[in-house]
């Protein structure tokens, strides 16, 4: 089964345009030989200046949230057409620092995954557990009912448009990282819930994100059903990045 490697790198809310700029200067030199997918999802700002410079390149560009309506009185809120008429290619959907801060729901990432399929995004779907829900046996529970809300008007051959990455919220940007057993255990479950709800469940790409970083990333990704990485803190160092990229093959 040959399911080509996804490498995002989310940068949250860093980098100005310039340093966007600078980093994707640095990285395409180190990662021209790649044969995966690499994506660079920068904040809004800065997503032309990335665009700009990817072109002629295998980089896609994500951005890190989207309103799920076209147009309309959003104060302060970006549409997918928006996104695609930069030349966006994805969107991150779902991070747990959005459900987490700005109260990101399940029933808004329901209307927010078909919109962007619809406007020919690719959602990136963040899903993961907290660890009082780990500690307490809940993973599996958690993650089904994140996938069965957010993906509930999503067809089912649909489905394997739709990148999942699996980030245990314990892991994001705590240094700790889910072992790669832990990982692989949850990316199988996730994929045995996929083909269950009808989906080409071994086209669909399954990232592990939390705290990867170039010493750990081959290991995690060298695990049976993780297809790749959403990268936070390492993806803003061009060299560390490139060196988790190439971790994939
Ligand atoms: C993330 O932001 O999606 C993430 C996984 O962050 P980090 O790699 O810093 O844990």
């Amino acid at each position: 089964m040959s399911r080509t490697p996804y490498i995002a790198a989310n940068w949250k809310m860093h980098k100005s345009v310039a340093e966007a700029g600078e980093f994707v200067d640095a990285l395409l030199p180190q990662i021209a030989a790649t044969q995966s997918d690499v994506v660079i999802c920068p904040p809004f700002t800065a997503l032309t200046a990335v665009v700009e410079r990817r072109y002629g390149t295998a980089v896609k560009v994500a951005a890190q949230n989207m309103h799920e309506e076209d147009s309309g009185a959003f104060t302060g809120e970006v549409s997918a057409p928006m996104l695609v008429e930069l030349d966006v290619e994805a969107v991150v959907l779902g991070h747990s620092e959005r459900r987490q801060y700005f109260n990101e729901s399940d029933e808004a990432l329901a209307r927010k995954v078909p919109a962007a399929l619809a406007a020919g995004l690719e959602p990136i779907l963040c899903v993961g557990e907290s660890e009082e829900a780990r500690d307490g046996g809940q993973t599996e529970a958690v993650l089904e009912r994140q996938l069965q809300a957010d993906l509930a008007d999503v067809e089912d051959s649909k489905l394997s448009e739709v990148v999942i990455a699996y980030e245990p919220i314990w892991a994001i940007g705590t240094g700790r990282t889910a072992t790669p057993e832990q990982a692989q255990e949850v990316c199988a479950f996730i994929r045995d819930f996929l083909r269950e709800r009808g989906a080409a469940a071994d086209d669909v790409r399954i990232l592990y994100g939390g705290s990867v970083k170039p010493s750990n990333a081959a290991e995690l990704m060298g695990q049976a059903d993780i297809d790749g990485a959403l990268v936070g803190g390492a993806s803003l160092d061009p060299a560390d990045f490139a060196a988790i990229v190439k971790a994939a093959g």
